[in-house]
């Protein structure tokens, strides 16, 4: 089974996220370094979610935006490892949804459950598979490194998020 690993920080900012926006999803990539069993994820970036129509169950981030994450992942020596995002009052499973939207293999897709405005579980997925066709979210553990280095972990992208996600 693979881990993901991330820091205090990362974890935390992931999980404000889906407290800030419900009863809305929030969404946002992960930033780290691959390493053998699984994904160092060392920063956020907190998306704008563009599914206006139903953004308590779906999101999606730009294509715009993700060029500027893949932008500043670049510019951090970082890669995009992953993506996160909440379900409001929904278990922090895979949606068939989320399964057909997600296309980037090896990377990871956490989810975070929030229940009445509190994070509750937060799950993570490995998008296994070599091409899109044989593509499975697979099971995997979540490691929290505790760190006391002052963080420059969080950034936000240009756009503030609850223009979407509101
Ligand atoms: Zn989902």
């Amino acid at each position: 089974m693979s881990v993901l690993r991330v820091t205090r920080t990362v974890y935390d900012a992931m999980r404000a996220h889906g407290e800030e926006t419900y009863p809305h999803e929030c969404c946002g990539a992960l930033l780290g370094r691959a390493a053998e069993d699984g994904w160092q994820i060392e920063a956020v970036v907190k998306a704008g979610n563009t599914r206006t129509d139903s953004a308590h169950n779906r999101y999606q981030i730009a294509p715009a935006e993700l060029v500027k994450i893949e932008r500043e992942a670049r510019s951090r020596g970082l890669s995009i490892g992953g993506f996160y995002h909440s379900h409001p009052d929904h278990p922090a499973q895979w949606s068939p949804t989320d399964f057909a939207e997600a296309h980037w293999l090896g990377c990871s897709y956490v989810i975070t459950a929030v229940e009445q405005r509190k994070a509750a579980v937060t799950n993570s997925f490995l998008l296994a598979g070599v091409i899109e066709e044989d593509k499975r979210f697979e099971d995997e553990d979540i490691e929290v490194i505790e760190t006391t280095e002052p963080s420059e972990a969080l950034t936000e992208s240009k756009k503030p998020a609850h223009e979407f996600c509101l």
